[in-house]
């Protein structure tokens, strides 16, 4: 287990556009792993590099489902339909939620721990979660989408990306 320090708001490196990743090597491998560590620390759905004080585009999505932890190297979005409109929060907002609107649905291109190019698709709550990491590595906060910010009581059981 190698859990790093999640970067809180307001930080510099949370608001610029992440470097492409070019070496997948162990290094990479070892940041991909610290980065599940950490995610699953914090009890979030997703970590951005970033968030780890790392400017690099690399993000990971683990919505505890049977498509398992999606690793995205210099992800990129293909194509968005639909629109769903749900809470958000952020672990690098702690204790901040608010609803966000997003596609309902996304397909991405990203490259694999290894540097090997897939595709894939995604709806709903895990399409939210992709979207929001992939922002990450452009500087966007979810912060600059929320709609309306919501109280303790609308809270139960949220989960934060
Ligand atoms: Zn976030």
């Amino acid at each position: 287990m190698a859990v790093r320090k999640i970067v809180e708001f307001p930080a510099e490196i949370l608001e610029v556009q992440c470097k492409p990743v070019t070496q997948f090597d162990k290094k990479q491998a070892k940041i991909l792993n610290d980065m599940y560590d950490t995610m699953i620390e914090f009890d979030g759905v997703g970590l951005a590099a970033p968030q780890i004080g790392l400017d690099m585009q690399a993000a990971i999505v683990d919505i505890d489902d049977e498509n398992g932890t999606i690793e995205m190297m210099n992800p990129e979005i293909l194509e968005v339909s639909g629109e769903q409109t749900g809470p958000e929060g952020c672990l690098s907002f702690p204790n901040l939620f608010g609803e966000v609107s997003r596609p309902y649905y996304v397909k991405i291109k990203a490259q694999d721990r290894k540097g090997k190019f897939f595709t894939f698709e995604a709806e709903d709550f895990l399409a939210r979660a992709i979207l929001h990491e992939i922002d990450h590595l452009h500087g966007v906060l979810f912060t600059s989408k929320v709609t309306r910010y919501l109280d303790k009581e609308e809270l139960e059981g949220l989960e934060v990306e």
